[in-house]
């Protein structure tokens, strides 16, 4: 019997089997893809382009505890991400920002919108939009909502399937508003890509004798818990190891509270000739009538060697996680409302009191984590385990 069981091979699941390899454990890795790496996973497809078979994942962190751990199974080259977004028949800079105003107004009245901006929050300051449409200053709240119109509106209806005020401001708050010629979509200090792609990167970290990894294996069909009992069984007897699970909370009991929302994606991916945008996404924050898809990502254009003559790209269309429908298949991201938090709550309070099973990651902890946050929070679940157990 293993000394810990860990469901799925992403970055939650991946990080633990290394640490708790490296401390002797013995551990049964069960992913149901037939790939390591959860949704960071990337491959060389026929046009020689590193593709990001579940959506682009470009690495940006400020913490030097995740870049030090993941910097053991990779090396890194330079790439900051940039966005394009299509406002008013124009390709403009998103974050919105001075850029994006001098494009999109003439030169008096981009030149007054900017002073008043800085007057207001200060050089290079970033405003969630929400924040900005309650600016008294009316001229202020006038720019807000031409902004909200144009970028963020229908962008996030297409994208959630509600409105910016119904969702959590967090999600709107992950692409400020920026009062300066800031134009990068991120700002943190560690801009890089892993050089042999990210499928690369955790072969290294999974290469361990303590490991065990059991790909194509839905581990549902091997693992159950008894929130009665408060029993997890594994392959037909009780087991009293570490279970570290990263995928859906409410899968793992039997949807009894009813299903948890996620919003789910479907990449339309095509070839093309030579370069097909100037920038590797190109947001459509467009009503759903004119563009159906939410953003077109060329992957060649952020890879370190790209192919010159073919290019692929991909069209992300959302749409409501259904685990049983046509379309919607794969659980992306957690639909923050109320009753979705409650519900949530009510899934983790039936785990409480069994003390061998621990929930982690985007998945099992219904938390919007990028690549950085979850390592973080991998090595420090470790870190806590490690000194328990
Ligand atoms: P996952 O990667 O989802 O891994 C969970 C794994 O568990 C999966 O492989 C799944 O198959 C497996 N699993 C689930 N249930 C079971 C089961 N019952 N049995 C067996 N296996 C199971 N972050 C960034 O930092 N930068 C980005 O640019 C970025 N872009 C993103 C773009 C998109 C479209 C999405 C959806 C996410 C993006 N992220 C990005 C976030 C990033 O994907 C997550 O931070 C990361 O994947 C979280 O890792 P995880 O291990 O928690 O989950
Ligand atoms: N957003 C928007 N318009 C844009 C970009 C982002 O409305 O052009 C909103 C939208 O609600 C989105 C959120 O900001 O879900 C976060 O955007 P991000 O690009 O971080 O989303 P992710 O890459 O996680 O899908």
């Amino acid at each position: 019997m293993k000394d810990a069981v860990i469901i799925g091979a992403g970055f939650a699941g991946a990080v633990t089997a290394r640490v708790l390899a490296e401390h002797g454990k013995s551990v049964l890795l069960i992913e149901k893809r037939n790939h390591i790496g959860g949704n960071a996973y990337d491959w060389l497809d026929d046009n020689g382009v590193m593709r990001h078979e579940y959506g682009p994942h470009i690495f940006h962190t400020n913490s030097s505890r995740a870049v030090e751990f993941l910097s053991r199974f990779t090396g890194w080259y330079d790439y900051e991400h940039r966005v394009l977004g299509y406002v008013q028949g124009r390709l403009v800079p998103i974050p919105f920002n001075f850029r994006s105003i001098d494009m999109l107004f003439e030169k008096e009245k981009a030149e007054h919108l900017k002073s008043v901006l800085t007057e207001a929050y200060g050089e290079d300051h970033k405003v969630p939009i929400l924040e900005l449409r309650k600016n008294k200053d009316p001229e202020i709240r006038e720019l807000a909502e031409y902004i909200f119109e144009h970028v963020f509106k229908y962008y996030t209806m297409k994208q959630w399937g509600y409105t910016a005020e119904e969702i959590d401001p967090a999600v709107t708050g992950r692409v400020p508003v920026i009062t300066g010629y800031e134009d990068r979509y991120f700002q943190d200090s560690f801009q890089k890509m892993p050089d042999q792609g990210y499928t690369a990167m955790f072969e290294k970290m999974l290469d361990h004798e303590n490991i065990e990894i059991a790909l194509n294996t839905e581990a549902m069909d091997r693992l159950s818990v008894d929130p009665e009992k408060k029993e997890v069984w594994l392959d037909g007897s009780l087991y009293q190891g570490i279970v570290v699970y990263t995928g859906l909370v409410d899968q793992l009991l039997n949807y009894r509270c009813g299903d948890l929302p996620y919003r789910s994606l479907e990449f339309t991916v095509r070839t093309e000739k030579g370069r097909f945008q100037p920038v590797t996404t190109v947001n459509y924050p467009t009503r759903a009538d004119m563009h159906p898809y939410t953003r077109i990502t060329e992957y060649k254009n952020m890879q370190k060697n790209p192919p010159k003559e073919k290019t692929t790209i991909a069209v992300e269309y959302p749409f409501a996680y259904d685990r049983n429908g046509k379309n919607g298949r794969v659980p992306y991201y957690p639909v923050f409302t109320d009753e979705s938090r409650e519900k949530y709550q009510a899934y983790v309070d039936l785990l409480a009191g069994i003390d061998n099973v621990y929930l982690l990651g985007r998945l099992a902890q219904y938390r919007y984590y990028n690549m950085d946050a979850i390592t973080e929070a991998a090595l420090a679940f470790c870190d806590q385990l490690l000194e328990n157990r």
